[in-house]
Parts: C-alpha cells; sequence; structure tokens
C-alpha cells in the first residue's frame, strides 16, 4: 500500500497506527500473555517482575499501571528504541506494509533529526564495511583461521574499514549524507588536534543491531596482534548505550524465549562460533560488565543463564561481576568450568555443539560456582573461611527477590560447606522496594467477569460502581444501551469520570454508529483514557443466553440510577404539585421495571 502524495502526515500516521498490530509488536520487545481481551506482560520502562504493562489491542494502546508510561504503537518503539518519532513510525510501517514518504524526515519538524541521521550513518557505513571485507583478503584470511564461515559473516554483516576516510567520505558524499551524521554515529572521531579519524580503521566491524533491526552502533576488532586497544566500540550517543546494548540479541532473541535461557558471552567471536556451532540464544555485552539494564531487557526473556566466560582471572571476575544484577532480576545461574588452557571460543570449535551443551549441563550453580572460587575444599577450611563464604553467598542471596528460592540456595550452600543446620538462620529479609497491597477492587457483580483490570488498582467509591457497571455495558452493546439511557439524562450521575467518558463514548456512538475503543481512547484527554484503561473490556458475548443476561443488568442498573435521580429530586422538592408528580414518576419508574408498560 502506498499512501497517495497528497496524504498528509497525520493521515499515514493514522494508516499505520490502523494497521499495525499493537499486540505484536510489543510482543516483540516482551513476551505478553493475554487476560481476558488485553495483554500482560512486564514493563520494560521501569524495574519490575510483575506484568504491569497492559496491552489493549481495542484502543492500539499500552500503559503501564506501575510507572505510568503508555501511548500508542508508535510511542513503545520510540522509546523503547530510543528513536525519533519519524523513525519509530518508519519501523512500524515496515511491518505493516505502508510505505511512508522519504520528504517526511525533511519535511517534518523542520530538518532531520541527530538521531535519523546517526542511524543513516550506521546503515551506510555498515554497507561500505562490508563491501570493503570481500576486497580484504588478509581480513578473510583471519576469520577463516578463527572458523567464522562466510554465511555467519554475511548474517551479521561483518566488514572492514580501511585506514583511509577517503571511501568512506566519498560513499557518504554520493549520498548526500552530512559530514556530521558520520560524527554523530561515531564513525567520525576528532582528535585533539582537531583531525578527523575513522574510529574503526584497520579494524574488523561487527556491526550492532537494536531489536527494530537500525544498526546503532559498532564494535572494533583490531588485526594486528600487537594492536591496542584490542576492541573499540561505539561512543556512548543518544542511539547507543553500552549499558543496554546486548550484541546479538536482535537474531537471539526467539531462541531464548523458545529456551527460557540465555547464554551470556564476553565477546563477539565467543558468540559466532556458538551461533555457527548452532547454539543461538546467546548475547555479548560489549565492552562493558553485565548491567542491570541489561539483565532486565534479558529477565523478559529468560528465567536462566548460562556466564560461558573464559576461565582465566578476568573470565571469573566478569561472572562474579554479572551476579549481582542477575540474582536481583531472579534469573537463576549456570557457570560452566571450562578446562584450563581454554576459551569458550576454541572449546566450542574442538567440542562442537554437544560438548558445549554438555559442558552447560555440568556447569556450576551459585553455590557450586562460591565454592570453587573459594578454592579449596570443604573439608580443608576453617570454620572462618567457612564463614566468610557463607557470609558473602548470603549477601548474594539477599538480592533475590523470592524468599523461597533464597531459603532453597542457602541451605544448598549450607550443606556444600557442611556446616551444622543449627549455626546459621534463615530469617526472611525484609524486602524492600516491594509494592504495597493496593486495596482490593471490587469483583464485578451480578455476572460480570470484572468490573477493573486487577493491575491498575482503580477504585471508585462504592456508590460510583453501578455507573461503572453502565460504562462497561455500554462499551460492550452500544446499541441495546444507548435505547435503554433515551430518557436517562448522563449528567446525573455521580462519577464526574464516568460522565464524561459516557458523554465522548456517546458522542461517538451518534456520530458514526458504534463505539470503536480506539477512535474513543484517541479522543480522550490522557486522565479519561488511564481511566477508560482500568475499565475491563467486555466483549459481546455470542451467547445469546449470557447476553441477555447482561442486557438485563443493564436495565437493572440503569433503573438503580434513575430511581437515585427520582429519589434525590425527590428529597429536595418543596413544592407539594411537583413533589407529587415525581413520587408518581417514582411508582411508574417501580411498575415498569417489574415489567409492567407504562
Ligand atoms: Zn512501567
Amino acid at each position: 500500500m502506498t499512501p497517495s502524495s497528497d496524504s498528509t502526515f497525520r493521515d499515514i500516521i493514522a494508516q499505520v497506527k490502523e494497521n499495525a498490530d499493537i499486540v505484536a509488536i510489543i510482543g516483540q520487545y516482551l513476551p505478553l500473555k493475554k487476560a481476558g481481551s488485553r495483554w500482560l506482560g512486564v514493563c520494560p520502562f521501569h524495574h519490575d517482575r510483575r506484568p504491569s504493562m497492559n496491552v489493549t489491542p481495542q484502543m492500539g494502546i499500552y500503559k503501564c499501571f506501575a510507572c505510568g508510561a503508555g501511548g500508542d504503537v508508535i510511542r513503545f518503539v520510540q522509546d523503547y528504541e530510543k528513536l525519533s518519532f519519524v523513525d519509530a513510525l518508519r519501523a512500524v510501517a515496515a511491518r505493516t506494509g505502508i510505505q511512508v514518504p522519504e520528504k517526511f524526515s525533511v519535511s517534518e519538524g523542520g530538518g532531520r533529526e541527530k538521531t535519523e541521521l546517526a542511524l543513516a550513518a550506521n546503515q551506510l557505513a555498515a554497507a561500505y564495511y562490508s563491501e570493503q571485507i570481500e576486497k580484504a583478503p588478509f581480513v578473510l584470511d583471519y576469520l577463516e583461521k578463527r572458523g567464522i564461515n562466510p554465511e555467519t559473516r554475511r548474517q551479521f554483516q561483518l566488514g572492514f574499514a580501511p585506514d583511509s576516510l577517503d571511501g568512506l567520505l566519498r560513499r557518504a558524499e554520493s549520498r548526500k549524507l552530512p559530514l556530521e551524521a558520520l560524527s554523530e554515529a561515531g564513525i567520525l572521531g576528532v582528535t585533539e588536534g582537531g583531525r578527523r579519524y575513522e574510529r574503526f580503521g584497520g579494524r574488523l566491524v561487527f556491526p550492532i543491531w537494536n531489536l527494530s533491526g537500525h544498526i546503532i552502533g559498532f564494535g572494533g576488532r583490531t588485526l594486528d596482534p600487537q594492536g591496542q586497544p584490542k576492541y573499540v566500540n561505539s561512543p556512548e550517543s543518544p542511539l547507543y548505550h553500552k549499558s543496554r546494548v546486548l550484541y546479538g540479541f536482535n537474531f537471539a532473541r526467539n531462541a531464548i524465549d523458545k529456551a527460557q535461557e540465555v547464554v551470556l558471552v564476553e565477546g563477539y567471536m565467543d558468540l559466532l562460533s556458538l551461533w555457527q556451532a548452532g547454539i543461538k540464544n546467546a548475547v555479548a555485552v560489549s565492552g562493558t560488565a553485565l548491567t542491570r539494564d541489561h539483565v532486565h531487557i534479558l529477565g523478559r526473556f529468560a528465567k536462566r543463564a548460562v556466564l560461558f566466560f573464559d576461565g582465566d582471572g578476568a573470565g571469573r571476575k566478569a561472572v562474579k561481576r554479572s551476579l549481582e544484577p542477575l540474582l536481583a532480576q531472579g534469573v537463576e545461574i549456570r557457570v560452566p568450568v571450562l578446562p584450563s588452557q581454554e576459551d569458550p571460543d576454541s572449546f566450542i570449535r574442538q567440542n562442537g555443539a554437544e560438548g558445549v551443551l554438555q559442558l552447560f549441563a555440568g556447569g556450576d550453580d551459585l553455590a557450586g560456582f562460591l565454592l570453587r572460587e573459594a578454592g579449596k575444599e570443604p573439608e580443608k577450611m576453617s570454620p572462618e573461611e567457612k564463614d566468610s563464604v557463607f557470609k558473602e553467598g548470603a549477601a548474594l542471596m539477599q538480592l533475590m527477590p523470592s524468599e523461597v528460592v533464597r531459603q532453597g540456595h542457602l541451605e544448598t550452600l549450607r550443606k556444600a560447606l557442611k556446616i551444622s543446620a543449627g549455626a546459621v538462620s534463615y530469617a526472611p529479609v525484609p524486602q524492600k522496594g516491594k509494592p504495597k497491597q493496593g486495596p482490593q477492587p471490587p469483583a464485578g457483580g451480578g455476572g460480570l467477569p470484572g468490573l477493573f483490570v486487577p493491575e491498575s488498582g482503580f477504585r471508585p467509591r462504592d456508590e460510583a460502581i453501578p455507573e461503572w457497571q453502565l460504562l462497561q455495558l455500554v462499551l460492550a452493546y452500544p446499541g441495546a444501551a444507548s435505547e435503554r439511557l433515551e430518557h436517562f439524562d448522563i449528567d446525573e450521575l455521580q462519577d464526574p469520570v464516568v460522565r464524561d467518558l459516557l458523554d465522548h463514548a456517546l458522542a461517538l456512538l451518534a456520530e458514526t454508529g458504534e463505539i470503536r475503543l480506539t477512535e474513543l481512547s484517541e479522543r480522550l484527554p490522557e486522565n479519561l483514557r488511564d481511566a477508560l484503561l482500568a475499565v475491563e473490556n467486555l466483549e459481546a458475548a455470542a451467547d445469546t443466553e449470557k447476553s441477555a443476561s447482561r442486557l438485563k443488568m443493564l436495565g437493572d442498573i440503569v433503573y438503580t440510577l434513575e430511581m437515585r435521580v427520582l429519589k434525590r429530586r425527590l428529597s429536595a422538592e418543596t413544592d407539594l404539585a411537583r413533589h407529587m408528580e415525581l413520587q408518581r414518576q417514582v411508582k411508574e419508574l417501580t411498575h415498569r421495571n417489574q415489567g409492567g408498560t407504562p
């Protein structure tokens, strides 16, 4: 589908949103579980393990009940990937088959945004580097010696950056890409003397992708055995945050999700070797220690992590540093023990997938790792040494979010250290930062599956509950409901939020003949939209009996509300004639509700 040339920007945005499957797209970034008519997942915008992220396809929006993050599908991609609006729009559009005309990148906002330019620069450079590698036999030789086959090389778009900048600059010029874009992307560095240089010059280059398929940065490995530093990475930028970047995650995501397990490696080459051996649920942390942000991203897909690091001192240190963020996120860990003199890469090449998986299966758990680190059999440890190992383990285990898991690990460690059971106590740790249990939302009355989304923590005053139930029914049965409401004055409702929501909903119904939640939510100011999200979505039941009973309930609710209004007026009325008229109306209403005709 190509929008006609006079389509306005707004039309295109509307079209993209209309056609995008918000559940599928957000589901790319985090697992979503269906809960009634909506989907729940762990919010990526705050640290949490509970599923407070709520995706409502009927409205085309997501909302986190804990941190408040919310918006439409474009906003999600924009915030998650840290893209400009136009780039996020393009990323979403690409999945719907709608083309976003090139000019929007220039016309919107009066100039191409910096991140967009940097992305264009990365793409251009990656293409250029991968052409150059074909012309650099010594680089291809090097890869062959490292056992990387051409298929893997192409899959990961490995490239070579020549020392000289000229070729890249000419390419940029011919594509009308400004020089600043290359600087913004960190491809061009500037020396203190003001001289420009190619940051990855003379290096084997590994493009790094985000989850929406954009190249956000590069890692470059020197090919000179004496070259220093061995690796350079793109500098921090709005696109590239090394504390969040996981190399290979875009390729590994599905395999990680499927296995519920991630293999963490230190180097790009380790990852390529694993991939080539057929172990595809691996990511590499590039140029930094594993952070809580990394684990927060991974923890949505993986329950377990295998820390496949070098067996040397530096590798052991990296394992130790990684434990804290993993355990704090509730991720179970396993540390394979490499034979001495081996690193992951050499081990994979010599033993293949089967040998690697065997090594993983026999890896240490947390207690095993701690014991191995102690470097002594428990029988040979002094009580003081045992105490110190136990304390170190207990301190790490304090981080575990589950009390049950924590106690289990403490017990394992105690037994491994051969400490007698009476010598340690397992008092539960007071949990910090745990959300308080809010008041429980009322269960939906009389056969309704639930009035409010439990996670929303939303609860109006008790008297207002029939009004909210009315809203819920109006949204599910607009035709029948509006008929029933014909003689009811919405302004008489007591809860102003319900009043406003019904006002908007009924106006939409009058205009379009239906109440489409996407459209309704777009018309609402934010506070109303949030309130609407808290209302459990009642899908019109296919079951006629169920529908009939719900419509009966609708009648009862309207009756209750009408009666309330009359009684309120009655008690305020001082004029006798009008008082009697109101009393007549009460009688009539009662009669009608009992099945009689007026
Ligand atoms: Zn959140």
